[in-house]
């Protein structure tokens, strides 16, 4: 079977190729890595690749990583399941939409799947939602509301006029781009001048994150790049952005979802999760920050 080749990464805010130290080295053998380890959402838990941080700005990304054209294929064909926590995910970022200034006209969201977030937004107020996702069996299942303003694709130039939007999301989805350095000045040209770009993806900086080391689960194949709250300052304010205001994540997650991350054995934990299921104490909604960060941008002034 053919392997696939690993290439060299470099700091999409440095621009700099090598010039990083090692923080964790890859957990998987490069020799045995090829396409049937990495089908489409079947990867074993906590696979990562060679982690390093950028000598000069702290990034940390993943380097050597596969071809972005295998990521771009595995993101098209990845099956999508938010299950019972929809709700509580919907109310979580639609509380950080609800921080946005400016208008509320057109709204982009990158990385949308079944569109659940547009939705959110429409309820809020906003004339008219768009969303790309490069996966059909997210997009197959978006609700009649949105369905007709999504795009099966990832977001590339000519797709939208420039100056369309008011605002542009991404949740969870920042750290998954093979190269933000290419996105963020399609995003600068897509906002209108006042327009504001609101991210939320996870925090390398975060307690958990630091008390968990390699054992977090944002520790992951999937991430090109882990930011905090700095580095993506650095990287925005490169592509032309200010960034406005930051913050610490607060999700509302039910008991039932919170119980499972419990470092319990695997007997205790699955007789809880039971009975959390059966009762209705399992669907009590707790706010808890858990190693997100939200961030919103603007267009630099001068
Ligand atoms: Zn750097």
């Amino acid at each position: 079977m053919k392997l696939v080749e690993l290439h060299p990464t470099h700091c999409p805010i440095c621009d700099t190729e090598g010039k990083a130290t090692e923080v964790y080295p890859a957990n998987f053998d490069p020799q045995a890595f090829n396409p049937a380890v990495f089908s489409a959402r079947r990867l074993p838990d906590r696979l990562h690749y060679r982690l390093v941080r950028c000598d000069r700005c702290g990034l940390v990304r993943s380097d050597p990583v596969a071809d972005a054209r295998m990521l771009a294929q595995l993101y098209a064909h990845s099956s999508f399941d938010y299950g019972e926590e929809v709700t509580n995910i919907r109310r979580t970022y639609g509380r950080y939409l609800s921080h946005l200034r400016g208008g509320k006209g057109a709204l982009l969201e990158i990385g949308c799947g079944n569109g659940f977030f547009l939705e959110e937004a429409l309820d809020q107020g906003y004339a008219e939602v768009w969303g790309v996702e490069p996966s059909e069996s997210a997009v197959s299942q978006a609700g009649p509301r949105v369905r007709p303003h999504l795009r099966c694709d990832i977001l590339r130039p000519g797709l939208f006029d420039p100056g369309s939007f008011d605002a542009i999301c991404m949740f969870q989805v920042f750290d998954h781009l093979p190269d933000p350095a290419a996105l963020l000045p399609e995003i600068l040209r897509l906002l209108k001048p006042e327009g504001r770009l609101l991210l939320l993806n996870h925090n390398i900086a975060a307690w958990s994150a630091r008390l968990l080391g390699e054992k977090s689960p944002i520790i992951d194949i999937e991430h090109t790049c882990l930011y905090s709250p700095a580095t993506l300052g650095y990287l925005l304010e490169r592509f032309g952005f200010q960034v406005e205001r930051t913050g610490a994540v607060f999700n509302d997650y039910s008991l039932h979802y919170l119980a499972r991350l419990l470092p319990l054995p695997a007997g205790a934990k699955q007789r809880l999760l039971s009975w959390l299921h059966g009762h209705p104490v399992g669907r009590l909604c707790l706010r808890v920050p858990l190693g997100n960060l939200w961030l919103v941008a603007r267009r630099r002034e001068g």
